[in-house]
This record gives structure tokens, sequence and C-alpha cells, in this order.
């Protein structure tokens, strides 16, 4: 046997088995009836891996509501059918071809590690040269970056902020690229929404496509 597997550690242990004698057990027959029926969600929701993002919770979403596909700073990459592992379009393929999902929520959020480096990263400043994945990954955000450097590089407050709303209105249109997500909008099927999250003040902004700015709800 291998010895870097291990049995979960015994506080995991305890808290399942918590919910399983809890909330589980006073929801058995509707657990039984999901399970058989398969799932119908409305919602995809690409959002970070961020520990502190949790999308269910702050839209009080139930068990099987939203479909949600988490990576690193919620980025969607440009379509790209190259053959090669792609997750994130993979995850949008499936929620739209296969769930038939009527909308789409880009959910970005405030100090967001991702955003930050991939900041460091196109402004040139120090990054880690050791990741081989993350730095590829967070590239997708170079053309937002040179969008919002249109009016000076120089740092300022907020300015990764900025990089983060950017960077949802490029993942929209990124989307838009996929044919099967172009079609789906085409026939009215399908719409695509931009949100983004501040941790601290749990303040919630949508992207308004009349001024194309993010708006608070
Ligand atoms: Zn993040």
């Amino acid at each position: 046997m291998p010895n870097y597997i291990k049995i979960l550690p015994n506080y995991l242990i305890k808290r399942h088995q918590a919910w399983k004698a809890t909330v589980y057990e006073e929801n058995k027959n509707w657990y039984n009836k999901i399970a058989i029926e398969g799932q119908k969600p409305q919602v995809m929701v690409i959002s970070c891996c961020d520990s502190r993002i949790h999308a269910t919770s702050m839209f009080g979403a139930d068990i099987g509501e939203f479909f949600i596909h988490r990576n690193i700073a919620n980025l969607v990459p440009p379509y790209n059918p190259d053959g090669d592992h792609h997750g994130t379009s993979a995850a949008v393929e499936y929620a739209v071809k296969t769930l038939h999902v009527s909308h789409i929520i880009i959910l970005g959020h405030s100090h967001c590690g991702g955003i930050s480096n991939g900041y460091k990263l196109c402004s040139s400043e120090q990054i880690s040269h050791e990741s081989i994945f993350v730095n590829k990954w967070l590239n997708i955000l170079k053309p937002a970056y040179k969008n919002i450097s249109k009016n000076g590089n120089q740092f300022r407050e907020g300015r990764v902020e900025d990089l983060g709303k950017e960077s949802i209105k490029f993942s929209l249109n990124n989307l838009t690229d996929f044919p099967f997500i172009k079609s789906a909008l085409n026939k009215n099927e399908l719409v695509l929404h931009g949100l983004w999250y501040d941790i601290g003040s749990g303040t919630m902004e949508t992207l308004d496509p009349s001024s194309m700015s993010f708006v608070k709800i």
C-alpha cells in the first residue's frame, strides 16, 4: 500500500458523520429523489477556487441548482479546439450542450490572489518562476491588462481590482466565441452575466451592459 495515501483525518470523519446523522437524515427522501432524477441546474457559475467564495451560500441556492466550475481567478480561456486538455472549456460545453443551462455567471471577487499575481505577471513585476501551470493560466489576463493600461501603467490603489473586473468582461467575450454558446445565445436559450463580489463587505455588483460597468445590487 502506498504510504502517501492515508485514511481521512478523524476530525473530517466526525464532521461528515454529524452531517449524515442530521442534514442527510432529515432530507433522506429528497436526496434519493435527486439521485434518481439527475441534475437539472438552470445556472452555471464560473468562480474562483478561493475558499472564501461560496456561490451557493451567497445566493441561498440549494443542492442541484448551480452547476459550478472553479478555477484560478474565474477565467474563461479563448476558444481553442486544439485537442489539448481544457477543463474550463469542457465544463462550459457540458453545461450548455448537455445540461442546457439558461444562465452562465462569471463570479469575480475582491482580494483575489490569482488576479493579483496576474497583475504582477502582466506588468512584469517580480513573480514566482517556480509555477509551471499558474503563470501560464494567468496569461489569459494579458488582453484585459492591456485594456486597463491604456491610461498609463502607474500603480494605484484599486488597479488589481480594475483588472479583476476587466477580466470578467474578457471572459464573457471569450464565451461568445464557443460555437455552441453563440448558437444558444442566437436562439435566446442562454444569457451571460458578470458579477463581482467584495469579500469584506459582502457587496455584490453586476455588470450593466448599457454602460459596461459594475453596479451594486
Ligand atoms: Zn480568486
